[in-house]
């Protein structure tokens, strides 16, 4: 059976993404043919379908080669990490025991160790990266693997969001000098940013994880916050600046150039197929997927509309448009199925999210022309035949900027000022999205929040980043001069973004 005769998408979407935001979800995604839930005895994993590892790929691509030009080279570790691995880790961290999936047997025989499957690499890469690095020559170094982790979460499967084993990227680098691996650790973090900004449509906020909430044993873990539609915060990829604790429990150490030896600082940073979940929760709608011209598998699907007497007329306009936009390297679909009629076919590209569809009849023919329609809002052009490789690039460019704009338009809505708990709480209540409110730095107050509402701080902005900042002597909001914290009434040091989260 192939994809466009699944009988799934025929339904059309029937769930609200206002009203049931999380059964509209797994409806697009299973109707768009993006992912299927794993076998029975094996929730929390998912199948991704090809048009669903289309748009991994497709960020892949990005990603992968911003971080070649950065100097990252791709390697792969096993999946698997002897126990006695893991425990080396468990001088600086708890580690993720509880999550840990483990091997015991093989074929009949019990293994003399048990071994992980890998929730994430730094204990097995740190000590090949402690017998690789010998001389400062050897710095800074850095490996990068696209592969899967396995985390044992007993939680309800939500594809892309929520699954026991998930895609991502870990890097993993290590440096002569803080400075240069807190560069590296903001460079990564620039790249996660350009990865929603630039091939995603979504704008996102960056900062710090508050110190409670970082990376087990890093010094300070670094984020790209992304806000979902019904109001609630996802973490769209992490770059830990993980100091020289990690270095020093794996003996990653250098001969500096007066031979003495000195201990590496290490970073680590992943994004995670999360971020395609974050992808199409932001932009669908209740009529089904809708895509970045960036990633989406086809960029423009031609539907040519025919009686008898015009369908070879048609068809052959339609095939000679596709082809010239094939050449000119646009990903292009021609609809030219008899046993569809065009409406349908129209509810089934929408469906599936493909950004501009073309519409051909005996009038397009007639003068030359094409139709073009923006799948997210249905906006109708009329482009010359004549240079139509040029105008659908430009509608395609339009595309993705209304999608950012809408992207924007709702971030820019969603954060909000309190200066109080009450307030804090209250407007989470009312209004979902970010509270931003002054912040002394203790986990005690965030747990005041936490505990009555389940949200808690997900970002605090970089200082210099930071218009609230109380010691920022630049800032023009005079409110947050000299202010103290919302919850306890303690100077503050910080600004912090309260939300809820996935
Ligand atoms: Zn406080």
């Amino acid at each position: 059976m192939s994809e466009t005769d699944d009988p799934e998408q025929d339904l059309g979407i029937t769930e609200s993404k206002e009203y049931a935001t999380g059964d509209w979800y797994a409806e697009v995604v299973q109707k768009a043919n993006l992912a299927s839930y794993g076998p029975d005895g094996m929730s929390g994993f998912i199948v991704t379908r090809p048009r669903g590892y289309a748009l991994w790929e497709r960020l892949e691509a990005h990603l992968d080669g911003m971080f070649k030009q950065t100097g990252v080279q791709n390697a792969y570790f096993p999946m698997f990490i002897p126990e006695s691995y893991l425990e080396r880790e468990k001088e600086i961290v708890e580690g993720f025991d509880p999550e840990v999936a483990w091997v015991e047997t093989a074929g009949t025989e019990e293994l003399d160790e048990r071994l992980a499957v890998r929730p994430t690499s730094e204990s097995i890469i740190n000590p090949y990266l402690s017998q690789w690095v010998r001389s400062h020559r050897d710095l800074p170094i850095r490996v990068n693997q696209w592969c899967s982790v396995v985390r044992w979460e007993a939680t309800e499967t939500k594809p892309f969001f929520r699954t026991k084993e998930f895609l991502w990227q870990e890097g993993h680098t290590a440096h002569e000098t803080e400075a240069e691996a807190w560069d590296e650790t903001t460079t990564r973090l620039d790249q996660y940013e350009s990865v929603y900004e630039d091939v995603l449509a979504m704008p996102v906020l960056r900062g710090q994880k508050p110190d409670h909430d970082k990376f087990p044993g890093a010094d300070t873990t670094t984020t790209v916050e992304a806000l979902m539609p019904d109001g609630k915060s996802v973490q769209g990829g992490t770059s830990h600046y993980l100091g020289t604790s990690f270095a020093e429990a794996f003996d990653i150490t250098y001969a500096d150039e007066d031979e003495t030896e000195q201990t590496a600082h290490t970073t680590s940073w992943g994004l995670s197929w999360r971020s395609l979940g974050a992808l199409i929760m932001t932009h669908s709608d209740d009529q089904g997927l809708v895509l970045p011209p960036t990633v989406a598998p086809e960029q423009i699907v031609i539907v040519p509309i025919w009686q008898a007497d015009t369908k070879e007329a048609v068809l052959d306009y339609a095939s000679e448009l596709a082809a010239d936009l094939d050449d000119a390297g646009v990903r292009v679909e021609l609809d030219d199925r008899d046993s569809r009629n065009p409406g349908f076919k129209y509810n089934e590209w929408e469906l599936k999210g493909v950004p501009v569809r073309l519409e051909v009849g005996p009038n397009e023919v007639d003068d030359g022309e094409v139709t073009a329609v923006h799948r997210p809002d249905g906006e109708t052009v009329t482009l010359d035949r004549e240079g139509v490789n040029e105008a659908v690039r430009g509608e395609l460019d339009e595309v993705y900027a209304k999608l950012y704009a809408a992207a924007e338009e709702t971030l820019d809505g969603e954060i909000r000022d309190a200066d109080s708990r009450a307030e804090i709480l209250g407007t989470i209540g009312q209004h979902g999205g970010y509270v931003r409110a002054p912040w002394c730095g203790e986990e005690d107050c965030e747990a005041k929040i936490k505990d009555q509402i389940a949200a808690e701080i997900v970002m605090v902005p970089f200082p210099e980043d930071d218009d609230h900042h109380p010691d920022n002597e630049a800032s023009d909001d005079e409110a947050s001069d000299d202010a103290d914290c919302a919850v306890c009434g303690e100077p503050a040091v910080r600004t912090a973004y309260y939300a809820k989260t996935y």
